[in-house]
Protein backbone atom coordinates (compact mmCIF):
# COMPACT_ATOMS: atom_id res chain seq x y z
CA UNK A 1 0.00 0.00 0.00
CA UNK A 2 1.31 3.51 -0.71
CA UNK A 3 1.61 5.94 1.85
CA UNK A 4 0.00 9.52 2.71
CA UNK A 5 3.72 10.05 4.39
CA UNK A 6 6.99 8.66 4.34
CA UNK A 7 9.90 10.05 5.98
CA UNK A 8 13.20 8.31 5.34
CA UNK A 9 16.17 8.95 7.57
CA UNK A 10 15.70 12.53 8.82
CA UNK A 11 17.67 14.59 10.59
CA UNK A 12 16.74 18.18 11.91
CA UNK A 13 19.25 20.37 13.65
CA UNK A 14 18.75 23.80 15.33
CA UNK A 15 21.24 26.17 15.77
CA UNK A 16 20.98 27.61 19.42
CA UNK A 17 23.40 30.18 19.46
CA UNK A 18 26.94 28.43 18.86
CA UNK A 19 25.13 25.50 19.80
CA UNK A 20 23.80 22.96 17.55
CA UNK A 21 20.77 21.14 19.06
CA UNK A 22 20.28 17.28 17.49
CA UNK A 23 16.04 17.63 17.41
CA UNK A 24 15.42 14.39 14.96
CA UNK A 25 17.82 12.18 14.57
CA UNK A 26 17.59 9.80 11.68
CA UNK A 27 14.00 9.08 11.65
CA UNK A 28 12.62 6.80 9.01
CA UNK A 29 8.52 6.58 8.97
CA UNK A 30 5.65 5.26 6.47
CA UNK A 31 2.01 5.93 7.62
CA UNK A 32 -0.45 4.87 5.71
CA UNK A 33 -3.58 6.59 4.70
CA UNK A 34 -6.34 6.72 6.99
CA UNK A 35 -4.96 6.23 10.34
CA UNK A 36 -5.33 7.95 13.51
CA UNK A 37 -1.74 8.17 15.13
CA UNK A 38 -0.52 9.86 17.60
CA UNK A 39 3.03 10.81 18.23
CA UNK A 40 4.06 10.08 22.07
CA UNK A 41 6.76 11.64 24.02
CA UNK A 42 8.07 13.38 26.74
CA UNK A 43 8.53 17.46 26.15
CA UNK A 44 12.26 18.07 23.80
CA UNK A 45 11.67 14.53 22.53
CA UNK A 46 10.66 16.50 18.80
CA UNK A 47 7.02 15.77 18.33
CA UNK A 48 6.45 19.24 17.40
CA UNK A 49 9.98 19.30 15.33
CA UNK A 50 8.34 16.33 13.32
CA UNK A 51 4.70 17.32 13.07
CA UNK A 52 6.51 21.07 11.42
CA UNK A 53 8.77 18.63 9.43
CA UNK A 54 5.48 16.46 7.71
CA UNK A 55 3.59 19.89 7.91
CA UNK A 56 6.33 21.70 5.19
CA UNK A 57 6.42 24.26 8.02
CA UNK A 58 9.79 23.61 8.18
CA UNK A 59 12.45 21.56 6.08
CA UNK A 60 14.96 18.58 7.44
CA UNK A 61 18.64 19.13 7.32
CA UNK A 62 19.27 15.98 5.34
CA UNK A 63 16.53 13.09 4.26
CA UNK A 64 14.07 12.92 2.35
CA UNK A 65 9.69 13.59 3.11
CA UNK A 66 7.35 12.23 0.68
CA UNK A 67 3.88 13.41 0.55
CA UNK A 68 1.44 11.22 -1.07
CA UNK A 69 4.87 9.43 -2.25
CA UNK A 70 6.28 13.35 -4.22
CA UNK A 71 9.32 14.65 -2.39
CA UNK A 72 8.71 17.34 -0.57
CA UNK A 73 12.04 18.41 0.21
CA UNK A 74 13.01 19.92 -2.96
CA UNK A 75 10.11 22.09 -3.15
CA UNK A 76 10.39 25.93 -3.24
CA UNK A 77 8.56 27.91 -0.37
CA UNK A 78 5.83 29.00 -2.62
CA UNK A 79 5.35 24.69 -4.16
CA UNK A 80 5.32 24.17 -0.47
CA UNK A 81 2.15 26.77 0.53
CA UNK A 82 0.51 25.73 -2.19
CA UNK A 83 0.99 22.16 -1.12
CA UNK A 84 -0.56 22.93 2.32
CA UNK A 85 -3.37 24.74 1.02
CA UNK A 86 -4.54 22.10 -0.54
CA UNK A 87 -3.68 18.57 1.71
CA UNK A 88 -2.85 19.64 5.10
CA UNK A 89 -4.53 21.33 7.53
CA UNK A 90 -3.29 22.51 11.09
CA UNK A 91 -4.71 22.10 14.29
CA UNK A 92 -2.40 23.81 17.39
CA UNK A 93 -2.29 23.31 21.17
CA UNK A 94 -3.37 26.92 21.28
CA UNK A 95 -5.63 26.65 18.89
CA UNK A 96 -3.57 29.60 16.93
CA UNK A 97 -7.17 31.61 15.44
CA UNK A 98 -7.10 35.22 14.81
CA UNK A 99 -8.66 37.20 17.07
CA UNK A 100 -9.59 39.82 14.93
CA UNK A 101 -11.89 37.23 12.69
CA UNK A 102 -15.01 35.38 13.39
CA UNK A 103 -15.44 31.71 13.66
CA UNK A 104 -16.81 31.37 10.21
CA UNK A 105 -13.93 33.86 8.99
CA UNK A 106 -11.22 32.21 10.46
CA UNK A 107 -12.74 28.90 8.89
CA UNK A 108 -12.67 30.43 5.63
CA UNK A 109 -8.99 31.72 5.73
CA UNK A 110 -6.61 29.13 4.45
CA UNK A 111 -9.90 29.13 1.24
CA UNK A 112 -8.88 32.09 0.31
CA UNK A 113 -5.56 30.94 -0.86
CA UNK A 114 -7.47 28.80 -3.45
CA UNK A 115 -8.51 30.53 -6.45
CA UNK A 116 -10.16 27.49 -7.79
CA UNK A 117 -12.54 27.81 -5.66
CA UNK A 118 -15.41 30.64 -5.70
CA UNK A 119 -17.02 32.97 -2.75
CA UNK A 120 -20.12 30.97 -3.05
CA UNK A 121 -18.27 27.57 -2.49
CA UNK A 122 -16.26 28.72 0.14
CA UNK A 123 -19.30 29.64 2.20
CA UNK A 124 -20.84 26.51 1.72
CA UNK A 125 -17.42 24.77 2.46
CA UNK A 126 -17.53 27.08 6.03
CA UNK A 127 -20.87 25.98 6.98
CA UNK A 128 -20.72 22.49 6.29
CA UNK A 129 -17.84 22.01 8.70
CA UNK A 130 -19.02 24.52 11.37
CA UNK A 131 -22.00 22.15 11.19
CA UNK A 132 -19.89 19.15 11.44
CA UNK A 133 -18.39 20.35 14.52
CA UNK A 134 -21.38 21.65 16.16
CA UNK A 135 -20.75 25.86 16.04
CA UNK A 136 -23.12 26.30 13.63
CA UNK A 137 -24.98 29.02 15.87
CA UNK A 138 -21.66 30.91 16.81
CA UNK A 139 -20.39 31.40 13.20
CA UNK A 140 -20.22 35.30 13.93
CA UNK A 141 -18.22 34.92 17.89
CA UNK A 142 -14.85 36.40 17.83
CA UNK A 143 -12.64 33.83 19.36
CA UNK A 144 -12.82 35.69 22.50
CA UNK A 145 -16.39 35.39 22.65
CA UNK A 146 -15.86 30.96 22.69
CA UNK A 147 -14.15 28.68 25.09
CA UNK A 148 -11.55 26.55 24.68
CA UNK A 149 -13.34 23.38 23.56
CA UNK A 150 -15.25 25.37 20.90
CA UNK A 151 -11.92 27.91 19.56
CA UNK A 152 -10.45 24.12 19.18
CA UNK A 153 -13.91 23.15 17.21
CA UNK A 154 -13.18 26.00 14.87
CA UNK A 155 -9.63 24.69 14.18
CA UNK A 156 -10.92 21.58 13.45
CA UNK A 157 -13.51 23.13 10.95
CA UNK A 158 -10.41 25.42 9.27
CA UNK A 159 -8.38 22.50 9.43
CA UNK A 160 -10.66 20.28 7.42
CA UNK A 161 -12.16 23.04 5.18
CA UNK A 162 -9.35 22.49 2.82
CA UNK A 163 -10.16 18.88 2.70
CA UNK A 164 -6.76 18.04 3.15
CA UNK A 165 -5.49 14.26 2.89
CA UNK A 166 -3.91 14.86 6.20
CA UNK A 167 -4.32 16.81 9.87
CA UNK A 168 -1.64 17.43 11.62
CA UNK A 169 -2.41 18.34 15.16
CA UNK A 170 0.23 19.52 17.72
CA UNK A 171 -1.13 18.75 21.29
CA UNK A 172 -4.78 19.19 20.40
CA UNK A 173 -5.87 19.01 24.04
CA UNK A 174 -2.92 20.59 26.14
CA UNK A 175 -5.10 23.67 27.29
CA UNK A 176 -8.05 21.68 27.49
CA UNK A 177 -9.58 20.16 30.78
CA UNK A 178 -9.47 16.41 30.45
CA UNK A 179 -13.08 16.29 29.20
CA UNK A 180 -12.99 18.91 27.04
CA UNK A 181 -10.18 17.28 25.73
CA UNK A 182 -11.67 14.22 25.22
CA UNK A 183 -14.64 15.01 23.72
CA UNK A 184 -12.17 17.09 21.00
CA UNK A 185 -10.82 13.69 20.50
CA UNK A 186 -13.65 12.16 20.06
CA UNK A 187 -14.38 14.40 17.21
CA UNK A 188 -11.61 14.26 15.80
CA UNK A 189 -11.76 10.45 15.07
CA UNK A 190 -15.45 10.78 14.10
CA UNK A 191 -14.18 12.92 11.72
CA UNK A 192 -10.87 10.03 10.84
CA UNK A 193 -13.89 7.71 10.07
CA UNK A 194 -16.69 9.11 8.42
CA UNK A 195 -14.24 11.45 5.54
CA UNK A 196 -11.17 9.27 5.89
CA UNK A 197 -8.72 12.16 6.93
CA UNK A 198 -5.71 10.85 8.33
CA UNK A 199 -4.85 12.36 11.73
CA UNK A 200 -1.36 12.76 13.02
CA UNK A 201 -1.08 14.30 16.41
CA UNK A 202 1.52 14.28 19.41
CA UNK A 203 0.95 13.86 22.79
CA UNK A 204 2.10 12.94 26.52
CA UNK A 205 -1.12 12.12 27.60
CA UNK A 206 -1.72 8.20 27.73
CA UNK A 207 -6.02 9.04 27.74
CA UNK A 208 -4.87 10.80 24.56
CA UNK A 209 -2.72 8.19 23.28
CA UNK A 210 -5.71 5.55 23.94
CA UNK A 211 -8.12 6.94 21.54
CA UNK A 212 -5.08 6.23 18.44
CA UNK A 213 -5.40 3.04 16.37
CA UNK A 214 -1.36 4.34 15.54
CA UNK A 215 1.83 5.20 17.64
CA UNK A 216 4.81 6.02 17.34
CA UNK A 217 7.32 6.62 20.58
CA UNK A 218 9.94 8.96 20.19
CA UNK A 219 12.64 10.19 22.66
CA UNK A 220 15.49 12.45 22.12
CA UNK A 221 14.70 12.80 18.48
CA UNK A 222 14.48 8.87 17.70
CA UNK A 223 11.67 6.53 17.24
CA UNK A 224 11.89 4.29 20.38
CA UNK A 225 8.83 2.13 19.42
CA UNK A 226 5.98 1.47 17.09
CA UNK A 227 2.16 0.63 17.87
CA UNK A 228 -0.48 -0.78 16.59
CA UNK A 229 -3.83 -1.16 17.55
CA UNK A 230 -6.06 -4.59 16.77
CA UNK A 231 -9.53 -4.79 16.23
CA UNK A 232 -9.93 -5.96 20.06
CA UNK A 233 -8.42 -2.26 20.82
CA UNK A 234 -4.79 -4.63 22.19
CA UNK A 235 -1.99 -2.37 21.35
CA UNK A 236 0.96 -4.40 19.84
CA UNK A 237 3.74 -2.85 20.23
CA UNK A 238 7.56 -3.30 18.25
CA UNK A 239 10.57 -1.55 20.12
CA UNK A 240 12.77 -0.55 17.59
CA UNK A 241 16.15 -1.79 18.36
CA UNK A 242 18.00 -0.34 14.90
CA UNK A 243 17.50 0.67 12.06
CA UNK A 244 16.93 -2.50 10.36
CA UNK A 245 13.68 -2.64 11.95
CA UNK A 246 12.23 0.76 11.54
CA UNK A 247 10.26 -0.26 7.99
CA UNK A 248 6.66 -0.93 7.76
CA UNK A 249 6.51 -4.55 6.90
CA UNK A 250 7.83 -4.51 10.36
CA UNK A 251 4.95 -3.46 12.38
CA UNK A 252 2.69 -6.10 13.91
CA UNK A 253 -0.34 -6.75 13.83
P1 LIG B 1 8.58 18.45 21.64
O1 LIG B 1 7.56 18.99 20.73
O2 LIG B 1 8.58 16.94 21.73
O3 LIG B 1 8.53 19.05 23.00
P2 LIG B 1 10.47 19.87 19.95
O4 LIG B 1 10.36 19.28 18.62
O5 LIG B 1 9.78 21.17 20.19
O6 LIG B 1 10.04 18.78 21.05
O7 LIG B 1 12.00 20.08 20.31
C1 LIG B 1 13.01 19.09 20.11
C2 LIG B 1 14.36 19.67 20.52
O8 LIG B 1 14.73 20.70 19.61
C3 LIG B 1 14.38 20.29 21.89
O9 LIG B 1 15.63 20.06 22.45
C4 LIG B 1 14.17 21.76 21.61
O10 LIG B 1 14.73 22.54 22.61
C5 LIG B 1 14.88 21.93 20.30
N1 LIG B 1 14.29 23.00 19.46
C6 LIG B 1 13.06 23.03 18.95
N2 LIG B 1 12.86 24.12 18.18
C7 LIG B 1 14.02 24.82 18.23
C8 LIG B 1 14.48 26.03 17.63
N3 LIG B 1 13.69 26.75 16.83
N4 LIG B 1 15.74 26.44 17.90
C9 LIG B 1 16.56 25.70 18.69
N5 LIG B 1 16.20 24.54 19.26
C10 LIG B 1 14.95 24.09 19.04
MG1 LIG C 1 5.99 20.30 21.12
Amino acid sequence: MSSVVRIERVFKEYLLGEQIVQALNDITLAIEPGVFLAISGPSGSGKTTMLNLIGCIDRPTSGNIYINEENVSQKSANELADLRSRSIGFIFQTFNLLPVLTAAENVEYPLLRRKDISAADRKRRVDYFLDIVGLSKYANNRPNQLSGGQRQRVAIARALAVKPAIVLADEPTANLDKTTGIEILKLMKLINEHLGTTFIFSTHDQKVIDHANRLVKVEDGTIKAFGVRSAKRKWNIARVRNLSDIAAENIPG
